[in-house]
């Protein structure tokens, strides 16, 4: 798309071109006229010229190689398939009255979309504000203005939201390459623009507004690869449920669950911005400064306030944290400062100094080894003109070659000095913690450039046997399978206690019998999803008590649901919970981004208590382990209070295993091991839970896998 076609064309059809005012095709048409390197064909036939240009009849006449669709519904879906038959590729569509509007215009979305396919179409829209391109001064957008150039591509589900950023960024010295207003994205989406732009050089940030992504698991493939190189940052609207509503009818997308963008925007590498504020806060920072070498900041300042306000700031940050100077750069800071000032972070050359000592201070703090970035805070003072140590900053920074955030705080004098700033590529801010914040997006980049590529591991599985156990979901009245289907566990190599699922209290006794010490015994139903909620669980029976606690079970089931479905009583092993944690390994399938891995405290407690931690599968061992070290249980897993630590290498492996079993099992919609016992010998899977969706069941996998990598343990037991 950047080399040629829809950011470079050479001659732009415009149809529905028009000099009616206040009309999108006029608008356009002028925008196009206005700074547009190449030539601007209008296409209509009613017409001899528009706007001074001479017109064609009908697309396919234009010879344009990117073409601009302006008309109602109906005749826009017919210019494109004629742009589609003359070889023109590229189009922008900008009517709106496709998926947007309800089930007639999501026909005719449709239809465009295949007309798309058929001539395999780059097509950006419908319901578009237009795309901009400053390399070639293309302003194929009806909005008011051209942007500025720069180094920022930017897309935006939001076309309202394209003219006010534009507006906006002239007055913050913010400069654009590319510009998408994605529209309904019925072919050209947020994924092949990353792609796009990730490759291209003179993009340095890709920047986002998106309120839903078409094909999350896509998107997280491609931007994982491309924020290695290129940074890109996006703010996800629609994060409350009203929110999610209201995009809903906004542009027809259906936002997807807010934990699996939380967590594919973060695997997936994008920085996610809360605000607008953030997100141009974030790209002005990554376009314009070099990464931190470390994650140590530097705060020079010339007011104790600021400095502790910074301080402060670089505490809450996620990836960053206050410089311990090395002695010597103490001692050279001695040199450089009178001795009232303190030499230590935060570095105070207090209120009379002037740029020369400001500059001193800077250079020998960014020359320390522990130092990565340095945020320079300056209140307004008589020993000091802002302007000069504007420039001095600039100077510094361009020779130290680290990233450098600025807070010269004031009013006007502030602003004229942050010319020299921005121009240098230097963000600066009145606020301390922003300057903080804009350093921190560079850490945290640096850290997504550098974390290794995920290798989940195969495990060697038994997928035919879990195929014919989900199978038995095709003779259920619904959808659901419980504990009768553990064995699929067995079959992932998640080990399970002894246990049996009987119709009788007398098999009850016989299995009891031989399981050494107390059993528990569940009533297995799938009318009944708690089963502990009706006191479906008992737990610690002597051999002596199976019987009757078996005909209790029973009863109690039949009160609760006097025509449920009892599938037996499951006699099983105790496992020792006072040695163990309860914890929780679930999987929710996600219509956008796929498998929802979720690792937490687990038991009876866990919606009460929503301590839980989440991974796209396939969970590879070091995302796993991230996962039990990131929730705030992690202490009790570690064995806090003298308690011995449990087997965490076991559990990370359970999520490992189960997570190529949601992998391997398009069917599998939920699953729940609630809970999975984790003791010091082991984890022990006492409960599962699945919901399974038939139609995807698909025919049984013929062979096993071989495992790629071998691995033992997990054996049943
Ligand atoms: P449900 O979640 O449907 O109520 P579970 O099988 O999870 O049923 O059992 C509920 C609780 O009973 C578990 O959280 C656990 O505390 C306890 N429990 C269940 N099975 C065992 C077992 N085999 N050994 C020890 N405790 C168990
Ligand atoms: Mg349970």
């Amino acid at each position: 798309m950047t080399d040629g076609g829809l950011f470079a064309p050479e001659r732009v059809a415009v149809v529905g071109a028009t000099e009616r005012d206040g009309s999108v095709g006029r608008a356009v048409t002028a925008n196009l006229l206005a700074d547009f390197d190449g030539e601007v064909v209008p296409v209509n036939p009613n017409r001899e010229t528009v706007l001074g240009e001479p017109c064609v009849a009908a697309v396919g006449d234009s010879g344009a190689d990117l073409a601009i669709v302006a008309i109602p519904p109906e005749p826009a879906v017919e210019a494109v398939r004629a742009a589609g038959e003359a070889g023109i590729t590229n189009l922008v569509v900008l009517t709106a009255g496709f998926g947007e509007t309800g089930s007639e215009g999501a026909t005719r979305e449709q239809r465009l979309r295949e007309i798309a396919a058929e001539y395999d179409l780059t097509l950006v829209g419908p319901n578009s504000l237009g795309i901009a391109s400053t390399p070639v001064g293309l302003n194929a957008t009806f909005g008011p203005s051209m942007p500025d150039p720069g180094g920022i591509s930017f897309m935006s589900q939001s076309g309202a939201f394209v003219t006010a950023v534009i507006d906006w960024a002239f007055e913050q010295d913010i400069g654009f390459r590319y510009v998408v207003s994605l529209g309904n994205k019925a072919v050209v989406d947020e994924t092949d623009l990353v792609a796009d732009w990730g490759d291209d050089d003179g993009t340095d940030v890709i920047v986002g507004y998106l309120e839903s992504v078409e094909d999350g698991e896509a998107f997280v493939e491609t931007a994982r690869e491309v924020t290695k190189e290129t940074p890109v940052v996006a703010v996800k609207s629609g994060r409350t449920e009203a929110g999610a509503g209201a995009a809903a009818s906004h542009t027809g997308a259906i936002a997807g669950n807010e934990r699996a963008y939380e967590v594919g925007f973060r695997e997936a590498g994008v920085l996610r911005a809360e605000s607008t504020g953030e997100l141009f806060d974030a790209a002005r920072a990554l376009s314009g400064q070099p990464l931190p070498k470390t994650d140590g900041v530097a705060v020079v300042t010339n007011a104790g306030g600021p400095g502790v306000m910074a301080t402060d700031a670089i505490g809450d940050a996620e990836s960053l944290s206050l410089a311990d100077l090395s002695d010597e750069t103490v001692d050279r800071l001695a040199e450089v400062l009178p001795a009232e000032a303190n030499r230590f972070n935060p570095v105070d050359v207090i209120g009379d100094a002037d740029v020369d000592r400001f500059r001193d201070a800077l250079e020998v703090t960014l020359a320390d080894d522990g130092v990565g970035a340095a945020v320079v805070l300056s209140a307004p003072t008589a020993t000091l003109s802002f302007d000069e140590l504007a420039t001095a900053i600039t100077e510094v920074q361009a020779d130290a070659e680290l990233p450098v955030a600025a807070c010269l705080m004031g009013g006007e004098r502030a602003d004229e000095s942050s010319g020299v700033l921005s121009a240098a590529g230097i963000p600066t801010y009145f606020d301390p913690s922003r300057a903080v914040g804009s350093l921190d997006t560079l850490a945290r980049y640096r850290e997504i450039r550098e974390r290794p590529t995920p290798e989940p591991e195969r495990f060697d599985v038994d997928r035919e046997r879990v195929h014919e156990v989900l199978s038995r979901v095709r003779d259920r009245s619904d959808n659901r399978l419980g504990v009768e289907s553990m064995e699929i566990l067995d079959a992932y190599g998640v080990p399970t206690p002894d246990g049996e699922i009987v119709d009788s209290p007398a098999d009850a006794a016989t299995v009891a019998a031989g399981i050494d010490g107390p059993v528990v015994m569940k009533i297995v139903s799938p009318d009944i999803v708690h089963k502990s909620d009706i006191g479906g669980v008992a737990v610690g029976i002597a051999d002596d008590e199976v019987r009757d606690t078996y005909e209790r079970l029973v009863t109690r089931a039949r009160n609760y649901q006097p025509d449920a479905t009892v599938l037996g009583v499951q006699v099983q092993a105790s496992i020792d919970l006072d040695a163990g944690v309860e914890t929780i390994v679930g999987v929710n399938r996600d219509p956008q981004f796929g498998p929802l891995v979720v690792f937490g405290l687990g038991g009876i407690f866990v919606e009460t208590l929503e301590d839980t931690a989440a991974s796209l599968a396939p969970v590879d061992e070091r995302a796993a382990r991230e996962m039990t070290e990131e929730i705030q249980a992690a202490p009790l897993l570690r064995g806090a209070r003298g308690r011995e630590p449990t087997d965490l290498d076991a559990v990370v492996e359970t999520i490992q295993r189960l997570s190529q079993l949601a992998d391997d099992f398009p069917a599998i919609l939920e699953l729940d091991v609630n809970p999975l016992v984790a003791t010091p010998e082991g984890v022990q899977a006492v409960d599962l839970r699945l919901t399974v969706d038939p139609e995807q069941l698909g025919e049984a996998p013929t062979t096993t896998d071989t495992p790629v990598e071998a691995t033992d343990g997990g054996e049943s037991q």
